[in-house]
């Protein structure tokens, strides 16, 4: 188990980043909830702390919360390969899929439990009776028994949910029901994603945020965007007039210094071309082969390039398909007529460094001429929100909370059916032909984040949450 240390974000910058006005409407709306934490420490639990939704949220939720006094920290909890493979299928089922298609019975059951029970016996080291904790997604469920009986006040977050409930979603939830009796509250992206299994009245909804001066965020100029890009060779050319530099979150300048794992036929595109981009996990479920198929049967190459972008696949600790999802899209890649290849270029990002990683997807996010999010299923989907807030023109798939993003035509084009490929291609294509109604769409989606998915409003869901959790006292907990 780690703790992740996240550097405390200066009160004087959470007001910059959202504004004065905002900034004191936060204050002014949180001031009860804040006092009500007291002393107590919150705590956050997943099992990764790079590459997903969920670390990417925490790292800013968390640095802020501490710029106001808050005592919020962060661990990262251990498994081994079985767990991971067994919490990565739990996480597919939950989404519809039958993922690895393999059990969830009591085998499952004892390796799950006996997992967790060695994490446990660290967190009841540190963790105080009082203290509040928030376990996310599935690898967390099993700990809630154990410290809702140490006295801690439990809240369980799942990210992730279907749009239509099956048997496979089904068994995934009884599978974890049994640990969550004793969590107070559940929060949720989504009201559609709460199962029957769960006490509905103990459910709350919260979507997701992004902050806007994260090393992800944070605004960056159009030279320094494309120095980056051809410093990690993700693009080639350019005027050469701007430096490869961003702003670390404690205030210093730093330069991106690695360079990407580039699967391309002849060189990266070069950097005046139309990129069409999709960053995200190796995951089936983003549908990487799907992207590449739909952009290379439904659109002429000579008006765009694409770049499928991820994580080098050995630094997301929790995801163990990563590695071969990315062998089947360089598999499919290759399969690909040569004309099309040299115009599909695929990105794996360094991780080493997740400032630096972040200032990568954020040059390639502001570069891009229109950002794609072809899911077929998706919690909320934060690349939609980040590309949305860089005022992009995002085609995604009606799936999950990027529906409660975009609404299509407006702030971006949704597709119905995610395995709809000529749909897909139909949409990039009104995109491309039409650059004032892509401009609109992209200003019109910056506006909507704006007013929605910013920080400010996700820490005040949170404090309200938090002040309403009854004292758990130690061992009352049956
Ligand atoms: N991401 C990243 N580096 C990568 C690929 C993805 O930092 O190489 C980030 C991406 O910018 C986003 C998060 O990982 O912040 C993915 O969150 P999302 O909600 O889209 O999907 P999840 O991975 O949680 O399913």
């Amino acid at each position: 188990m780690n703790e992740v240390r996240i550097p405390t974000i200066p009160v004087e910058q959470f007001e910059r980043a959202v504004g004065r006005e905002v900034f004191e409407r936060f204050l002014a709306r949180t001031a009860e909830t804040r006092k009500s934490l007291g002393s107590s420490t919150v705590w956050h639990i997943n099992t990764t702390a790079q590459g997903g939704g969920v670390a990417e949220m925490l790292v800013s939720l968390l640095a802020y919360a501490r710029g106001l006094d808050m005592d919020m920290r962060w661990l990262v909890i251990d498994g081994d390969p079985v767990f991971f493979d067994l919490t990565k299928r739990i996480h597919n089922n939950l989404h519809g899929h039958e993922g690895d298609g393999g059990d969830l019975c009591e085998k499952e059951h004892q390796h799950y439990e006996a997992t967790l029970a060695g994490n446990i016996k660290k967190l009841l080291a540190v963790i105080q009776p009082g203290d509040v904790v928030v376990c996310h997604d599935p690898q967390t469920a099993g700990l809630v028994p154990a410290l809702a009986s140490h006295g801690a006040k439990i809240v369980w977050r799942c990210h992730i949910g279907p749009d239509r409930f099956n048997d496979t979603v089904s068994r995934a939830w009884d599978f974890l029901s049994r640990y969550l009796g004793s969590a107070q509250r559940y929060i949720f992206t989504r009201r559609a994603f709460i199962p029957p299994q769960l006490d509905e009245t103990k459910c709350v909804i919260i979507p997701p945020s992004i902050d806007p001066l994260s090393c992800k965020n944070q605004p960056m100029t159009a030279e320094a965007a494309e120095a980056i890009l051809v410093k990690t060779g993700i693009v080639h050319g350019g005027n050469g007039q701007g430096k490869p530099e961003f702003v670390r979150e404690d205030g210093s300048i730093a330069t991106v210094k690695r360079r990407a794992e580039m699967t391309s036929l002849e060189g990266p595109p070069s950097f005046d071309r139309p990129l069409v981009v999709q960053v995200s996990r190796w995951d089936s479920l983003k549908d990487p082969v799907g992207v590449m198929k739909g952009f290379a049967e439904h659109l002429d190459h000579e008006e765009a390039s694409l770049i499928l972008a991820g994580p080098n696949v050995s630094a997301v600790a929790d995801d163990p398909e990563g590695l071969q999802v990315l062998q089947d899209v360089e598999d499919a890649w290759g399969e690909l007529p040569v004309s099309v290849r040299r115009r599909v270029h695929l990105a794996c990002l360094p991780m080493d460094d997740r400032e630096e990683n972040a200032a990568i997807v954020n040059a390639l996010q502001r570069h891009a001429t229109i950002v794609v999010q072809k899911s077929l299923q998706e919690g909320f989907g934060l690349t939609v929100t980040e590309a949305m807030w860089k005022s992009k023109p995002m085609v995604a798939t009606r799936v999950g909370g990027i529906q409660d993003q975009i609404e299509s035509g407006v702030h971006g084009l949704l597709i119905d059916n995610p395995t709809d490929l000529a749909a897909f291609g139909e949409a990039l294509k009104r995109f491309l032909n039409d650059p004032a109604f892509a401009q609109k769409a992209g200003e019109a989606a910056h506006a909507r984040v704006k007013d929605e998915f910013l920080f400010t409003r996700h820490l005040r869901q949170y404090l309200e949450v938090f002040a309403e959790l009854e004292p758990n006292h130690r061992a009352q907990v049956a």
